[in-house]
Formats: C-alpha cells, sequence, structure tokens
C-alpha cells in the first residue's frame, strides 16, 4: 500500500496580509460585520465530509497530516482534533506520523498549545517571519518579536516533539543587517527549534 498525506486547509486569518496570496479570508470578506466563530462555524464538519467522500477513494498508510492556511491556530483545538481523530479512524495512521499545525504567535498561548498537543499534534510551526519591528509592519504583521521565543517555550513544555520557524527575506526596506537580526534571533539551539524555513518575498511582493 502507497503512503497518502493529508493537507487540512484551513482559510481563515484575522487580517490579510499584503504579500500574501494564499487561499484566506477575513471574517469580514466572507460576511457583513462576521466574526471567526459565524463564518467558520460549520467548516470542520464540512471537512469531515470530505473526508468521508475520500475515504471512498483514497487509500493509504498515513505518515504526514499538515493542518495550514490561513491561520489554523485560530480554530479551537478540539475542532482541529476532531479533524485527526477522524483520519486516524478512516486510515491506517502511522504510529511516527508527524501531525503539523501551523501558528501564528499572536494566536496560541500556553493554555492553547496544551491543547493543541492533548488534541494529538506533534509538530507545531510559528510563522515568525522577522525578528525587526519595521519588517513586521510591512508585512503586516502584528505579533511582537520577543512572544517567539516564549511561544516556542510553551510548545516544547508541552511536548511538542518538533518546533519549525518560518521566515521571511528580501521585504521591502529589509536590510542585509535586519536579515541578520532576525537570523540570530532565531537560533538553533537557543530556541531549541528542529527547522527554520526562509521564504523570499519577490518584486510583486507576494512569497512563493
Ligand atoms: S497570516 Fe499568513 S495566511 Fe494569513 S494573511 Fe498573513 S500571510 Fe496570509
Amino acid at each position: 500500500m502507497s503512503d497518502l498525506s493529508f493537507y487540512v486547509h484551513i482559510p481563515y486569518c484575522v487580517r490579510r496580509c499584503g504579500y500574501c496570496d494564499f487561499n484566506t479570508y477575513t471574517p469580514s470578506e466572507l460576511l457583513d460585520n462576521g466574526t471567526l466563530e459565524t463564518v467558520s462555524g460549520d467548516y470542520i464538519d464540512a471537512v469531515l465530509l470530505e473526508l468521508a467522500l475520500a475515504k471512498k477513494s483514497a487509500a493509504g498508510k498515513i505518515p504526514t497530516i499538515f493542518f495550514g492556511g490561513g491561520t489554523p491556530s485560530l480554530l479551537p483545538a478540539a475542532d482541529l482534533g476532531r479533524v485527526i481523530s477522524a483520519i486516524r479512524q478512516g486510515w491506517d495512521v502511522s504510529d511516527d506520523c508527524e501531525i503539523t499545525l501551523e501558528a501564528n504567535p499572536d494566536s496560541v498561548d500556553v493554555v492553547k498549545i496544551a491543547q493543541l498537543r492533548e488534541a494529538g499534534f506533534n509538530r507545531i510551526s510559528f510563522g515568525m517571519q522577522s525578528a525587526v519591528p519595521h519588517v513586521l509592519k510591512v508585512l503586516d504583521r502584528t505579533h511582537q518579536p520577543e512572544n517567539i521565543a516564549k511561544v516556542v517555550e510553551f510548545a516544547r513544555a508541552a511536548g511538542f516533539d518538533s518546533v519549525s520557524l518560518d521566515l521571511i527575506y528580501g521585504s521591502p526596506g529589509e536590510s542585509l543587517d535586519n536579515w541578520r537580526t532576525t537570523v540570530e534571533a532565531a537560533p538553533f539551539k537557543r530556541l531549541r527549534t528542529d527547522c527554520r524555513n526562509g521564504h523570499e518575498t519577490s518584486k510583486s511582493n507576494k512569497t512563493w
């Protein structure tokens, strides 16, 4: 039986970053006066229906499950856990399956991170992007750079096997010194992260 991996897309963000061309929506883009709860309330049920359909046509052993977006960490951990449970019930999930959640540092705290671990995630990827305030501002990112070390420690304390950081380089107005500051602020050993991913900002202000 061949391997089969799942990517679960959660298409919501509280705010749209100017460089972003991912398939994601703020609540007000979807509904006048919409809130995250009103626009996302039945989304997980829809994902579960998709999984039921997929079960009829796709078989395989599951080595990885990845929740991306959007900002999947905005949704309640219990709802995300319902998806993991459905995949476990429907497929042969390998014992060492890597189950990843992309997380915005602003959307999680020590309690939420513990709940996410409890829900079945064993890898978490934080959108750090930069350690330099003016670069974060040009990217429309709202988190405080100092939050990164905190959430990484929360993730380690909660028992995440793997923690990664997403970084962006080449942003408008970013100097080489700025980039060096960012890389030095996210040292592999000090923050005990397992992976750092770099994305270049293209001339059209989009990333790939
Ligand atoms: S948080 Fe990520 S997915 Fe959401 S708008 Fe910003 S870059 Fe796009």
